[in-house]
């Protein structure tokens, strides 16, 4: 799936998240739009390692939608930063990063959620970069449009 497709599914997960976790929203989108790209450190073209030089050896090491694509990478980064007493960080980077595996999930590569321990791919109808990710992009985009004006007040 394309940077830009994950990103959405961050902003809409983040503003979906924010209220239900009494959080500010603007800090806890942007965080979870930018964690939303963080899974992707293991594929050699991705926004996220055209953007950060230091995460370009990690598709050297690790392939393409394996452990970067499981649940552990999230629980870990949560986990470090509760430990330091960060949650207001790590909270939206889970979610962010939670969203980029969901929205893998859609596509027909799918996503191994429980790399290395299982083989089970979870898999959807969508070929990245063709016709329904430009539609579903539209559709998460829209949705994400209408939460912002309904959370300012603008439906009533
Ligand atoms: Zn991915």
């Amino acid at each position: 799936m394309m940077g830009r497709t994950h990103m959405a599914f961050g902003a809409g997960a983040g503003l979906l998240l924010a209220p239900l976790f009494g959080a500010s929203v603007i800090p806890f989108v942007a965080l979870s739009t930018f964690a939303s790209l963080l899974p992707d450190v293991d594929h050699q073209n991705s926004k996220i390692n055209r953007m950060l030089p230091i995460t370009r050896w990690i598709p050297v090491l690790f392939k393409h939608r394996g452990f970067f694509h499981s649940i552990f990478p999230p629980l870990i980064l949560y986990a470090l930063f509760w430990a330091l007493n960060l949650q207001t960080l790590g909270l939206p980077l889970m979610v962010g990063y939670l969203a980029h595996l969901g929205s893998d999930c859609l596509t027909r590569l799918g996503c191994n959620l429980l790399h290395p321990f299982s083989t089970f791919r979870i898999q959807g109808p969508i070929l990245t970069d063709g016709l329904r990710e430009y539609v579903l992009f539209g559709c998460v985009m829209v949705a994400n449009g209408a939460l912002v004006l309904s959370s300012t007040g603008m439906f009533g």
